[in-house]
């Protein structure tokens, strides 16, 4: 324990976000990812601890991006190292948000005037420049060019890649019973030698998925936290439950009761 301590200590702390930590990973090129119990929303104007959150984040991320890596859809994701950590491979962040929407809901319901709930006609992949100042305004393809965030051929890699991942995502949702109304990825660059390939990077977690059960409508992502709808971690622990990644030994100390 002492031993593991110390390496905790010396390990070298490279970015502290609002939901994680990045440290130095032990070989170069890699990253340890420590997910934190912080829950924010509103550009980070609504803040909460919700206890749990980040152990049930770790594992649905872990099965997320290894489920990727399985089918051929390149992430960062190396393993999972313990309750909150994971190893991943360190890449050049492209400064977007990539955005999927399968049914209409959040800003596109404002934007557009499209009531919440309406099946869209096919999947609408959007972009939003990572910048928290501007409060992560959409960007389109002529902007993202023109300012060299991305080339031409990484915006057809990015769309590609975001298709996969809601195929992927979606199938395995509707499964266990949830919808998957939209998602939000980013994407990183990793060098080998002259050739650059983009994979998923960052997480993939109810934190930025909206799933609605598919029956009920019932929400299990953090809108329950945006909107005060009830529970954070109870709703992250039904979905863990519901695709069998949460053994019910290993729920997180305390909290949260699993609903059957
Ligand atoms: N999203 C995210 N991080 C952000 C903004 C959005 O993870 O900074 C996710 C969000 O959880 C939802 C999807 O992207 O699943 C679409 O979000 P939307 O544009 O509707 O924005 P919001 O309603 O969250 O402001």
């Amino acid at each position: 324990m002492g031993r593991r301590k110390d390496l905790m200590a010396r390990r070298k702390k490279i970015y502290e976000g609002k939901a994680k930590i990045l440290y130095e990973g032990p070989e170069p090129g890699t990253i340890v990812q420590y997910f934190k119990d912080d829950a924010t929303a509103f550009n980070a104007e609504k803040r909460d601890v919700i206890e749990g959150k980040g152990v049930l984040n770790n594992r649905l991320s872990e099965y997320f991006m290894s489920g990727l890596n399985d089918i051929g859809v390149p992430t960062h994701f190396i393993k999972r190292i313990n309750m909150r950590e994971q190893l991943v491979r360190s890449v050049e962040i492209i400064p977007l948000e990539v955005v999927v929407r399968n049914t209409a809901a959040g800003s596109i319901s404002k934007r557009l005037g499209i009531a919440e709930g309406t099946a869209l006609p096919r999947p609408i992949v959007e972009f939003y420049y990572k910048d928290d100042a501007l409060g992560d305004p959409m960007v389109s393809e002529e902007h993202i060019i023109a300012f060299g965030w991305a080339s031409q051929q990484d915006m057809d890699d990015m769309v590609a890649l975001a298709l996969r991942v809601n195929d992927f995502l979606s199938g395995i949702m509707m499964g266990v019973g949830i919808k998957l109304v939209d998602f939000k990825i980013e994407i990183g660059r990793i060098w080998e030698g002259d050739f650059m390939r983009l994979v998923v990077a960052d997480e993939i977690s109810p934190d930025c998925c909206r799933l609605w059960d598919a029956k009920t409508g019932q929400k299990l992502d953090k809108d329950v936290f945006r909107r005060d709808l009830g529970n954070l971690a109870d709703a992250y622990t039904e979905v863990a439950r519901r695709l069998g990644v949460l053994p019910e030994n290993n729920v997180p100390r305390g909290k949260p009761t699993l609903i059957n």
